[in-house]
């Protein structure tokens, strides 16, 4: 029987990798705007209490089983900086050029240049589960001074992974699914769904 999960996001890229990797697996994943869903907070300072967050208030208006990502880059130097915050390090309007530029202002002169990315992922049967789904992943790279590829989304281009020699944003969306952090946490949430 096939089983209806509504994801807590917007994003149509996001949809569309859910859909693929979940739909197989017998879920049919609709977007809260289906739902008219309000924006929910994210007023915390971890990933997984925002994720929590924005599940619960997608099944609490729906009343239907929701799953929520929250996902940042995490730099070792700046304490796990942007974190939470990665969408809009540089402040409103989200602008991944005036963040990227950021980051590489903070890093000059610093040689330690490690960081992962992180994606958390939650799953709710209902608004109170007392048991939620959570699954995580982590994809670890370089930040570099120079940008490099024109694939991908965000920090990608700035993201150097040594075992490809090449960015994020320089890998096919195949392999960077295959690999990333987002990829990774999905792979898990499948393995306990299941
Ligand atoms: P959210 O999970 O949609 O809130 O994304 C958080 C932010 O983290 C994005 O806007 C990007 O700045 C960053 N981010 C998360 N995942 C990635 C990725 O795969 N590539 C590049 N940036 C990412």
């Amino acid at each position: 029987m096939t089983k209806e999960i509504v994801l807590a996001s917007g994003n149509p890229g996001k949809l569309r990798e859910f859909r693929q990797m979940l739909e197989p697996a017998g879920y049919r994943v609709v977007p809260q705007s289906d739902y008219q869903v309000s924006e929910a907070d994210e007023p915390y300072f971890t990933f997984v209490e925002n994720a929590l967050a924005k599940a619960r208030h997608v099944a609490r208006q729906t009343g239907k089983p929701a799953l929520a990502d929250d996902s940042g880059l995490c730099v070792n130097v700046l304490g796990g900086r942007p974190g939470v915050l990665s969408a809009r390090y540089a402040g409103e309007p989200k602008s991944d050029d005036r963040n990227n530029a950021l980051l590489i202002r903070e890093l000059s002169g610093i040689e330690d240049r490690s960081a992962n990315y992180y994606c958390v992922l939650v799953y709710v049967r209902f608004a109170d589960d007392p048991q939620p789904v959570i699954a995580d992943g982590r994809w670890f790279g370089k930040i570099i001074d120079h940008p490099k590829g024109t694939n991908g989304f965000g920090y990608d281009p700035y993201f150097w992974l040594p075992e490809f020699g090449k960015t994020a944003a320089e890998l096919t969306p195949e392999e960077k699914n295959s690999h990333s952090h987002r990829g990774m946490a999905l792979r898990s949430l499948l393995e306990k769904l299941s």
